[in-house]
């Protein structure tokens, strides 16, 4: 606890000089003059301990105070005192500061601050990274200056930022990014950026599927629409009409019923949690059934179908959804395969991995639609596989079973010679 100058002791102190020097003085009759010469030397004194304080302060920078006496010793422990705690409170606004800034820079956002002027204050680094600020360097520019979009522009300008501002970077074409602007403090901004690229997409995706749903069942909707709009309410359609009709309306029923399965499918595996890796999948016992299927669809005898099939090779995955891999490709190869084809399905161990494959010496694929095969609705000729009762989801339903069994589909394939599709799976024994 500091104490204040008294001022009683101070004026006693003064008195006593004055009076002694007085009476010093006047042992040779020269008390004024004493006195005089006692206020010099007070006003010396002072102005020496003024020089010390100046000097402490703009020259030594110093934190410990300089020795002095009496009233002054009080004035510089004073000072100390308060600089001390001016200090302490520096450096605990220091660690505030850091803190916020720390926590700043871990949101996943981008952050500027600006000033009622637009100038930047400060921005983390992940505003560095999404819209291409420099830090520190741009400390202090306009945002407007450095953001060039002129919509962006626009949308500072008429500062309506009840809606967010959605762009794609300048610097960086594949990314969306969305800009939002939330006022604080005394008519300051705080510029908030969200890298929005995947959200994007997927709605795009999503509005794709959609739409490719809706096409794919208006044209057998169509179809046996207007069959059925051609008839008479209440009256049979003759014999000949009936032969007509009856097959085509039958073809687009089953195109739908296919297309709703598929889709199922998808849904399904997608709405189904993580595989359960405990499962062992008899896929010998699977296969020898999907080959009587096979060996039916084949009724004609227009190809060779043979299984080679490992009876000991067994993996651990999903029953379910690995037999509609298999499937898929087993059936894609039968479809795309011209009467006479050869078609070869192999189940093998190779090292330490369970490998099924499907070759055929069927139509092949362009190498340019390769890469794409196994998107949603992704056909190389729309009419053919519609024409074989192909929905364009089977090698998309593949692909996702694949990817939840750590694996993934190759594709080999030449025009004209004949595809290869396979994948591996580790065999029972190492999982
Ligand atoms: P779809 O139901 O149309 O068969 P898929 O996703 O199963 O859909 O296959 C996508 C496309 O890949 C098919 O439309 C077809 O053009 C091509 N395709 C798939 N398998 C083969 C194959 N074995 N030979 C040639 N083309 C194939």
């Amino acid at each position: 606890m500091r104490l204040l100058l008294s001022k009683r002791a101070i004026l006693f102190r003064v008195a006593c000089l004055f009076l002694l020097s007085a009476l010093i003085g006047s042992i040779w009759s020269l008390a004024t003059e004493a006195m005089l010469l006692a206020a010099l030397g007070l006003l010396s004194w002072h102005y020496l301990h003024l020089f010390k304080v100046d000097r402490w302060l703009w020259r030594d920078r110093k934190l410990t105070p300089p020795e002095g006496r009496w009233s002054w010793q009080q004035i510089f422990d004073g000072i100390y005192y308060q600089q001390r705690k001016a200090r302490y409170k520096q450096k605990q606004m220091r660690a505030i500061v850091r803190q916020f800034r720390d926590g700043a820079e871990a949101l996943p956002e981008a952050i500027v601050l600006l000033s009622d002027e637009w100038t930047i204050l400060w921005c983390n680094r992940l505003a560095q990274l999404l819209i291409g600020l420099r830090w520190p360097q741009d400390e202090g520019q306009r945002i407007d200056n450095l953001v060039r979009h002129p919509e962006f522009q626009n949308y500072l300008h008429r500062q309506q930022f009840k809606e967010a501002l959605v762009l794609t970077a300048h610097h960086a074409q594949e990314l969306v990014l969305e800009f939002r602007f939330v006022p604080y403090g005394d008519h300051q901004y705080l510029l908030i950026v969200r890298d929005i690229t995947q959200l994007k997409q997927l709605e795009q995706i999503r509005k794709d599927f959609v739409a490719n749903v809706s096409h794919e069942l208006r044209t057998p909707l169509t179809v046996v629409q207007g069959y059925l709009e051609m008839l008479e309410p209440g009256q049979l359609p003759d014999e000949a009409m009936w032969q007509k009709i009856h097959p085509v309306m039958l073809d687009q029923t089953l195109r739908m019923q296919a297309l709703v399965q598929q889709l199922l499918a998808l849904s399904r595996i997608e709405a189904s949690g993580p595989v359960q890796h405990e499962q062992v999948v008899q896929v010998p016992e699977l296969l020898h059934y999907l080959e009587q299927e096979a060996q039916s669809l084949n009724r004609d005898k227009q190809h060779s179908i043979e299984f080679h099939i490992d009876e000991q090779l067994v993996v651990k995955g999903s029953a379910d959804e690995l037999r509609s891999a298999f499937s898929n490709l087993i059936t894609n190869a039968i479809k795309y395969t011209p009467p006479g084809g050869e078609i070869k399905v192999s189940w093998q161990r190779q090292h330490n991995k369970a490998v099924f494959s499907v070759n055929d010496n069927g139509e092949g694929i362009a190498p340019k639609h390769v890469k794409r095969l196994t998107e949603r609705f992704y056909r190389v000729d729309q009419a053919r596989s519609r024409a074989t009762g192909g929905s364009g989801l089977g090698l998309a339903i593949v692909k996702h079973v694949l990817s939840r069994h750590n694996s993934r589909l190759l594709i080999f394939s030449e025009p004209g010679a004949g595809s290869s599709f396979s994948f591996s799976l580790a065999a029972e024994d190492d999982i």
